[in-house]
C-alpha cells in the first residue's frame, strides 16, 4: 500500500470515453442513489477490537488509565474489513456473522465496510503490499474467478446486512501518475479490466460501491485532477451499465479532513485536505456524468510537521485516530461527502518504513497502536 506518487504524470488517462455498456440491465441500484450510511452504525470489527487488547494492556500495566479509557472506546469504533486474498475471504464470513449478530443484539441497522484489495501486480509503484497475484502467472482470470466472483457471492447471501465496499485502494492513482514506472504501466490494462468486473460484479442492492480516488495529496493537483477524471470514467465506462455509489479517498494515508494548519508543501494545491479534494474533484466527475460522491478515511491523521513531504506514506509519527466516522453534515461541511469513515486498521503496519521496527504491511505495531491513541481526536475520547 502506498499513497502518493513519486513520478511524473504521465498518465495513460488521456482516453476519450466510449459508449461501451456491456453485460445484462440491472434492476435500479437503491444504495447507489442515496447515503447508504445514514441512518446506520459502521459495523466495529470485533478482530481489530481484540488486536488492540495489547494497546490495553500496555496502557494499563503503566498505570494510564486515562489512554487505556480511550482504547475502550476506539474498540466500539466501526472500522472496514480487509480482504486482502483468497484465503482472506474467510474474513467476510467472520464480519457477516460478528455483524448479524450485532444487528440482533442492538436492533440497530449495520453498515459492513468491506475493502476488496486483491488486484493483479497490485501496489506496483511501491512494492511494500505487492499481494498473491500477478498478471504473466494467469493472476486476472484467478482474481475473477477466485476472489471477486466468490466475494460477490457472499454478499449476495447477506440480504439481512448492508455493505458498503472500497474497491481496490491505490490502484487508480498508480495509473495515473506511475505509468513511467514499467511495472506501474503493464499493469493498467489488468487494472482496468479487473476492477470494472468487480464493480459489474457487485451490482447488488444491498451494496454500496466505492471506487478508490487515493488521496488529495495524489490526484489532487490541478493537472491530476482531470486525468484522475478521465481515468475513472474510462474504468465505469468499461463497467457500464453497472454504477458505483462514489470514491473512498484518503485510505491508509494521513491527510486531515479539514485542516486547521496547512502543511507547506500543500501550497498550490486545491486539495490541501481531504474536503478540498472531495470538492475540486467532483466538478470534473460531473463533466463525465459521474456520481460525486465520497467517502474519507479518517482513521489516521498526521499531526500538522509531521510529514517532511506529502509523499511520506509509510508509519507517519506523530499521527493520531482521527474524527470518527459520521455522516453528520455539521461536521461534514460538504454535501459532497457521505461519510467519514475509518478504512485503514489504525496499529496495522504500512510497511517495513517510516519508523525503525516497523512490521511488514498489514502486522501489528503495538507502539504505533498506542501513539494513535495518545494523539487522539477529540471526537474520539467524546465518543
Ligand atoms: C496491507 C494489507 C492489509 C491492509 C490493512 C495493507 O497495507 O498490504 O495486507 O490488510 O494494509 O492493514
Amino acid at each position: 500500500m502506498r499513497a502518493l506518487s513519486l513520478l511524473a504524470a504521465l498518465s495513460a488517462a488521456g482516453a476519450t470515453v466510449t459508449a461501451s455498456p456491456v453485460g445484462p440491465a440491472h434492476a435500479p441500484r437503491a444504495l447507489s442513489d442515496s447515503n447508504p450510511f445514514v441512518g446506520k452504525k459502521l459495523f466495529a470489527n470485533p478482530k481489530w477490537a481484540s488486536k488492540l487488547e495489547d494497546t490495553y494492556k500496555a496502557f494499563t500495566s503503566r498505570g494510564d488509565s486515562e489512554n487505556a479509557a480511550v482504547v475502550r472506546k476506539v474498540q466500539k469504533i466501526g472500522s472496514f474489513v480487509w480482504v486482502s486474498s483468497r484465503s482472506g475471504l474467510s474474513e467476510i464470513d467472520e464480519a457477516i456473522q460478528a455483524a448479524r449478530a450485532e444487528q440482533s443484539r442492538t436492533g440497530q441497522k449495520q453498515i459492513v465496510g468491506l475493502v476488496m484489495y486483491n488486484i493483479p501486480d497490485r501496489d506496483c509503484s511501491a512494492g511494500e503490499s505487492a499481494g498473491e497475484l500477478s498478471t504473466k502467472n494467469d493472476g486476472l482470470r484467478i482474481y475473477k474467478e477466485q476472489f471477486v466472483k466468490p466475494y460477490a457471492a457472499k454478499l449476495a447471501a447477506a440480504k439481512d446486512l448492508q455493505f458498503a465496499v472500497v474497491v481496490e485502494p491505490d490502484s487508480l492513482g498508480n495509473s495515473v501518475t506511475n505509468s513511467a514506472v514499467e511495472f506501474c504501466k503493464q499493469a493498467i490494462p489488468t487494472y482496468r479490466e479487473g476492477i470494472a468486473f468487480a464493480i459489474k460484479s457487485l451490482q447488488l442492492d444491498n451494496v454500496a460501491v466505492y471506487l478508490d480516488a487515493a488521496n488529495g495529496g495524489w490526484l489532487g493537483w490541478g493537472d491530476s485532477l482531470p486525468k484522475a477524471a478521465n481515468e475513472i470514467a474510462t474504468i465505469l465506462s468499461m463497467a457500464s451499465p453497472a454504477k458505483v455509489r462514489g470514491f473512498s479517498t484518503n485510505v491508509s494515508n494521513y491527510n486531515p479532513y479539514l485542516a486547521t494548519k496547512r502543511d507547506s508543501f500543500t501550497s498550490g494545491s486545491p486539495s490541501y485536505d481531504e474536503s478540498h479534494y472531495a470538492s475540486s474533484l467532483a466538478p470534473y466527475l460531473q463533466q463525465h456524468g459521474l456520481p460525486a460522491h465520497f467517502i474519507i478515511d479518517q482513521g489516521r491523521v498526521a499531526y500538522p510537521g509531521a510529514r517532511k513531504d506529502w509523499g511520506d506514506w509509510c508509519n507517519v509519527n506523530p499521527a493520531g485516530f482521527g474524527h470518527i466516522p459520521t455522516t453528520d453534515q455539521s461536521v461534514l461541511q460538504n454535501s459532497n461527502v457521505d461519510a467519514i469513515v475509518w478504512i485503514k486498521p489504525g496499529g496495522e503496519s504500512d510497511g517495513q518504513c517510516g519508523l525503525t521496527g516497523a512490521p511488514i504491511a498489514g502486522a501489528w505495531f503495538g507502539g504505533y497502536a498506542e501513539m494513535l491513541t495518545g494523539n487522539a481526536d477529540a471526537s474520539v475520547k467524546n465518543s
